[in-house]
């Protein structure tokens, strides 16, 4: 895996773990947050419902216990056979349908069980005296129950088939100076209307119902759960709350708060709350209990319709649009300010490596990779330029010892391999113009002797002046040089048979002249040979040693040269 592709997986890794380390810190936030606020809310809207059910109650309470005080009820509920009395209780009763907002009232006597009605329609003019109850009828439990727990006002859910109707119903007992029960007054609420105005408020996510003390449910949107008639209800027959949530815990917190509120008795503002399951979707459960009518308030707030969390999508999307960016963004500084150049660099490290000096272009941004690219780049120049000296040094000392290698080091002429060299390029030059040369061999007479009587160092001497005299006595393109010992060998070329005789006679009577102006005369033998085209190097010098034997043996300090065609010419 490249260094590139390694960078960036890991920066992705980094942040997806750092973005799931935030989403999550994120998620218990919010969680917290929407927590704390529906808390809030389901406070608000506990007290919001529980002030609507109440305004709406408060007035047709207050009448009905206005009319359970009226005199001439309580008067005629003692003396119910009294004929005056009865038109007079009837006349109130009148006088308080119209002031009811269902228009309907009841009133029904202990005494003798006598239950009076009438409604809106004024269907029960004159006729107000509906029936009797009968302690035995199940349908009329409700009034002796009532009696039977004597508390003085009471709300019931309860349809009156014997009337055909199903009312919120408001009891309030009568009850006589002396404290005693003596009948019941009230009025009724159309349930259905009841629910449309209070409880069935259209506000998606919240759910509001009333329990009564118990927990049974008296007003809720879906009729089939109300408890109707739930006074009369044994305990566990009744529709409780319980009846709305899926898990066990969820009803026993619920039933929880309601106990608890019961402690708080009736603490003013007290709302109780927490979450609970409702059809498979998370609630936010809040509480109130309403000590003017007894019931409970239960507000259900449905969380994920209030604050759904397609809401978190624009977040998701800038969390992914932002991550892409940063990548891309992370991508473009890491290719230009790291990437890029320690590509370039590698590329010419490999090059250096492969001892190329001219290096390609080296990006150098403004940081430590920079500076390495930059001794980099310093580093190849002054490597260059060493190795360029040394290759210099290496060519100039080879060629130095090349020339040394040629050079007689006691007389500075060509030695033997220098001789060697010109004489092939001249064999093959003589060869290519077909023209002949000149080659002398000339040696010291008796050095031997020479170098006994006066010294080695004198005789190096000598060997010194004879490379000199050599060097004034040829042209500046002939070669002189030493064979070895006494032995000195001069290659002329250009050079014709005649210029060859007179240069070897030169020679040898430079020698035999200057020597005597050294003080210490000596002469040389000299034997040339004329060599033709096509003459081997060992023809050559064959006939070249050939010609000196033949001027040592003629008497020394001679001259004698070979011809191409044989012949020996001797001069003195
Ligand atoms: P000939 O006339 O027959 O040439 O007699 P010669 O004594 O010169 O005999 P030869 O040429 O054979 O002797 C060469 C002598 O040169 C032998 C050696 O002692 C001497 N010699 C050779 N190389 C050197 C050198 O480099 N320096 C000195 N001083 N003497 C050398
Ligand atoms: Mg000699």
């Amino acid at each position: 895996m490249s260094l590139k592709t390694r960078i960036l997986s890991l920066v992705a890794v980094l942040i997806v773990i750092s973005a799931s380390a935030s989403w999550l810190a994120y998620r218990e936030l919010s969680e917290d947050i929407i927590e704390r606020w529906g808390q809030q809310v389901a406070e608000i809207q506990v007290r919001y419902d529980s002030a609507r059910l109440l305004q709406s109650l408060e007035r047709e309470i207050g009448l009905a216990r206005q009319m359970s005080q009226s005199s001439a009820l309580i008067q005629w509920a003692k003396n119910p056979d009294d004929s005056g009395l009865t038109t007079e209780a009837v006349r109130q009763m009148e006088s308080f349908r119209t002031n009811f907002r269902d228009n309907s009232y009841f009133v029904a006597l202990r005494s003798n069980g006598h239950y009076y009605y009438n409604n809106a329609e004024n269907e029960f003019a004159d006729n107000q005296f509906r029936y009797v109850l009968d302690s035995e009828k199940p349908e009329d439990a409700w009034f002796f129950q009532l009696i039977e727990e004597g508390r003085d006002f009471h709300l019931n859910v309860n349809p009156d088939e014997e009337l055909g109707v199903t009312k919120l119903w408001i009891d309030m007992l009568m009850r006589d100076e002396d404290g005693h029960i003596i009948g019941m007054v009230g009025s009724g609420l159309k349930l259905d209307d009841f629910l449309q105005d209070i409880v069935d408020i259209n506000q998606e996510g919240i759910t509001t119902l009333f329990v009564d003390y118990n927990g049974a449910i008296q007003l809720y949107r879906d009729r089939n759960y109300i408890d109707f008639a739930s006074i009369i209800k044994p305990e566990g027959q009744k529709n409780t709350v319980a009846l709305l949530f899926d898990e066990t815990p969820d009803k026993q917190k619920i039933l929880g708060m309601l106990q608890m509120l019961k402690k708080r008795n009736g603490e003013e503002g007290a709302v109780e709350s927490g979450f609970v399951m409702v059809d498979g979707k998370k609630h936010l459960a809040g509480v109130a209990f309403l000590p003017a009518i007894g019931w409970f308030e239960i507000t259900l707030l449905d969380l994920n319709a209030l604050l759904p969390t397609s809401y978190l999508w624009p977040l998701i999307a800038v969390f992914l649009v932002s991550l892409l960016v940063t990548l891309i963004l992370f991508h473009l500084i890491i290719q230009s300010r790291i990437l890029k150049p320690v590509l370039s660099l590698e590329q010419g490290v490999q090059r250096l490596r492969d001892g190329r000096f001219d290096l390609p272009y080296l990006p150098k941004p403004d940081n430590e990779i920079g500076r390495l690219v930059d001794h980099f780049e310093k580093m190849t120049t002054a490597l260059r330029d060493t190795t360029h000296d040394l290759e210099n040094k290496v060519a100039q000392r080879t060629e130095e010892l090349h020339k040394l290698a040629r050079i007689d080091a006691l007389t500075g002429l060509k030695n033997r391999r220098g001789l060697d060299e010109v004489i092939a390029t001249s064999i093959q030059k003589s060869q290519r113009e077909n023209k002949g040369f000149g080659l002398i061999w000339l040696d010291i007479d008796y050095f031997k002797a020479i170098n006994d009587s006066r010294g080695h160092q004198a005789g190096d001497e000598i060997l010194r002046n004879v490379a000199q005299w050599l060097k004034t006595s040829v042209r500046p393109y002939d070669h002189p040089g030493r064979w070895g010992g006494d032995e000195f060998v001069v290659l002329l070329s250009p050079c014709d048979q005649i210029t060859l005789e007179q240069i070897a006679c030169r020679i040898r009577a430079s020698v035999e002249q200057e020597s005597k102006y050294t003080g210490s005369p000596f002469t040389i033998s000299v034997g040339g040979y004329f060599c033709k085209p096509g003459d081997s190097l060992d023809t050559i010098l064959r006939n070249a040693d050939q010609a000196l034997y033949e001027a040592k043996h003629s008497g020394r300090n001679r001259v004698c040269i070979r011809t191409a065609d044989g012949e020996a010419v001797h001069t003195a």
